[in-house]
């Protein structure tokens, strides 16, 4: 194969447009507001030893329970490996000031046994924020390869790409896949389909997307459940991811509000001084 494909996935505004160009050296547009990703760009990039790759930049996504165009444009890639994007290595994106709730995506791209990589953006702001983030605990927990840059001053990026010529190496192994689905799916399920991802199934069910390798309609006549049912599930799957995350976080992830404070009152002082200043210099 000639290029290798590199998707940049993630939550609306972690920065990812500033990793693909970052990585790609084009100067795509880059917005501050949700939603400006409305399609998937493509870029290219040169990694060590001579590795070239397609980096592919997907609209923001919260997580795979779709509720937009958008995040079903994420979602039919990661279901069909025989897209011609089918990423060989995912990069989830997340921004450190909101990795909690970035964590639910990654958690969900990681159990569709995707190779991926773990990037955690905006670490620039750790020091004002008084985060500190304890790298191989996380890494250990999460079961993945973490690349803590900033995408603005460009630290870090080196170490990704680095980090991604390992692709082959990656590790696959999900963090909750099965333990999400409903016990009542869950046999059903391994029964009607011995050799196929369960969480990608669940996926099929629960989702309104085209999933390409399998009959949907085989699949959810097999389980039939209301809409309403369908969602309490989602529900139950969601409060699952988030348990599994607040429990790594609470001994991978630390906040010193004092010192965020103490970086305010200083930040606050500078202000005071240069409001003063222009004042006296108005006055003069
Ligand atoms: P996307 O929506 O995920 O594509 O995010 P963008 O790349 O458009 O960035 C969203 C906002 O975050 C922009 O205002 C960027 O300037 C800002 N941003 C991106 N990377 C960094 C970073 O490393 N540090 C800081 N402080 N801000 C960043
Ligand atoms: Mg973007």
């Amino acid at each position: 194969k000639q290029n290798i494909n590199i998707a940049l996935i993630g939550n609306p505004n972690v920065g990812k447009t500033s990793v693909f160009n970052q990585l790609t050296g084009l100067n795509q547009q880059v917005g501050n507001y949700p939603g400006i990703t409305v399609e998937k760009k493509i870029g290219f990039c040169k990694l060590p030893t001579n590795i070239k790759a397609n980096i592919l930049d997907l609209p923001g996504t919260y997580s795979l329970n779709a509720s937009s165009i958008d995040e079903n444009v994420v979602i039919e890639l990661l279901l069909n490996k025989n897209d011609k994007l089918y990423p060989d290595v995912a990069l989830v994106v997340t921004d450190v000031e909101n990795l909690k709730r970035n964590l639910l995506l990654f958690t969900q791209i990681k159990d569709l046994e995707i190779p991926t990589i773990l990037v955690i953006n905006m670490a620039d702001r750790m020091k004002f924020k008084g985060i500190s983030l304890d790298i191989p605990y996380l890494e250990e927990h999460l079961k993945t390869k973490i690349a803590l840059i900033s995408s603005r001053k460009g630290f870090g990026i080196q170490e990704l790409k680095e980090m991604i010529i390992t692709y082959r190496t990656i590790s696959t192994e999900p963090c909750l896949n099965s333990s999400v689905i409903d016990q009542d799916y869950f046999d059903s399920l391994r029964k009607a389909f011995p050799n196929q991802l369960l969480y990608k199934l669940w996926l099929v069910i629960t989702q309104d997307v085209n999933f390409l390798n399998l009959d949907r309609n085989e699949i959810r006549s097999s389980f039939t459940k209301s809409h309403s049912d369908l969602k309490r599930l989602q529900q139950k799957e969601t409060i699952k991811r988030y348990q599994f995350i607040n429990d790594v976080l609470k001994e991978g992830l630390k906040i010193d509000t004092s010192i965020a404070k103490d970086y305010r009152s200083k930040l606050d002082r500078v202000l005071t001084h240069k409001v003063w200043g222009y004042v006296i210099f108005f006055l003069i």
